[in-house]
């Protein structure tokens, strides 16, 4: 390009040059002065043509490129664009999703033990109860309630609380059966949920997650040191045509019997 431009600069100085040289009149008389002039003339319209004939064939080039742009290629690029648009919207609305899922697992469940907290127990509820009355299944529900829990907060520190919270909730998970539910009712209380099952059983149930809450030993701050930890129960069968809140009052009801009798045991109401 440079070499291009130069070339054009020494046959302008050139031209220039020449003008100068016919324009003088010293020169007029010079034989050559006619066929030089006319041979200028020449060039500068064989000039003109070349420049001419580019700008044309630079038009045409472009025109053609237009062309080939056609319609079908103008659709192409259309579909790709709202293919990779789609793409985006589509990755959009999955991470909306899966935030909408973990926001709803979330607002289920309790933070500190990782189960199910009361709103969950209460959809539970609910859904086991209309199960239940639909099929004529029995249905059990029991209230545990940690024994002198302020104590251990008062004596060892929240954090200790705590810890014996999320030891309780590992034992109620353990002990009970593959289709019962367990969550947070609130506090240092836990609510389980036994469907198709009757009392005895339920009772039976209930006992064996009292007695791995008996054997859980928190360890004290202080180090050395352990603690054990004890549990009430109330439990109550649904009667027919109860609504269950009803019989989650009763069981209430039973626990605060097993609390008045001397704590660390499972009534039945
Ligand atoms: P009772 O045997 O009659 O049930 O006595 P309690 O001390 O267990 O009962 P109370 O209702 O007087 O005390 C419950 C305590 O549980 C009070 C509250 O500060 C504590 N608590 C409730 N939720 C939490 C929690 O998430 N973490 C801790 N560390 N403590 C909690
Ligand atoms: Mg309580
Ligand atoms: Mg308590």
């Amino acid at each position: 390009m440079n070499a291009e431009r130069q070339q054009a600069r020494e046959e302008d100085a050139l031209l220039r040059e020449l003008d100068t040289l016919l324009a003088d009149p010293a020169h007029a008389a010079d034989p050559l002065r006619a066929p030089l002039a006319e041979l200028l003339a020449l060039y500068r319209q064989q000039h003109e043509r070349i420049e001419r004939l580019v700008r044309i064939s630079d038009g045409y080039h472009g025109m053609s490129r237009l062309h080939s742009d056609s319609l079908a290629d103008k659709f192409d690029r259309q579909v790709r664009r709202l293919e990779k648009l789609a793409r985006i919207s589509d990755m959009y609305q999955s991470n909306l999703r899966e935030l909408t899922e973990a926001l709803r697992e979330a607002s289920f469940k309790d933070p500190l033990t990782e189960l199910g907290n009361r709103r969950y127990l209460m959809e539970r509820l609910r859904e086991e109860y209309e199960r239940s009355r639909r099929k004529e299944l029995p249905l059990c529900v029991a209230i545990l309630d940690v024994d002198h829990f302020k104590r251990i907060n008062d004596a060892h520190g929240h954090d200790v609380g705590d810890e014996a919270l999320r030891r309780v909730a590992d034992a109620l998970r353990h002990a009970i059966r593959q289709y019962d539910t367990v969550g947070r009712w609130g506090g240092e209380e836990f609510l389980i949920l036994f469907p198709e099952t009757r009392i005895d059983e339920a009772l039976h149930t209930a006992e064996r997650v009292r007695t791995a809450i008996g054997a859980i030993h928190i360890e004290s701050p202080d180090g050395g040191t352990t603690f054990p930890l004890s549990a009430s129960l109330g439990i109550t069968e649904r009667q027919p045509d109860e609504a269950v809140l009803l019989a989650v009052t009763r069981a209430d009801n039973a626990l605060l019997a097993a609390k008045r009798a001397g704590r660390d045991r499972s009534v039945v109401l």
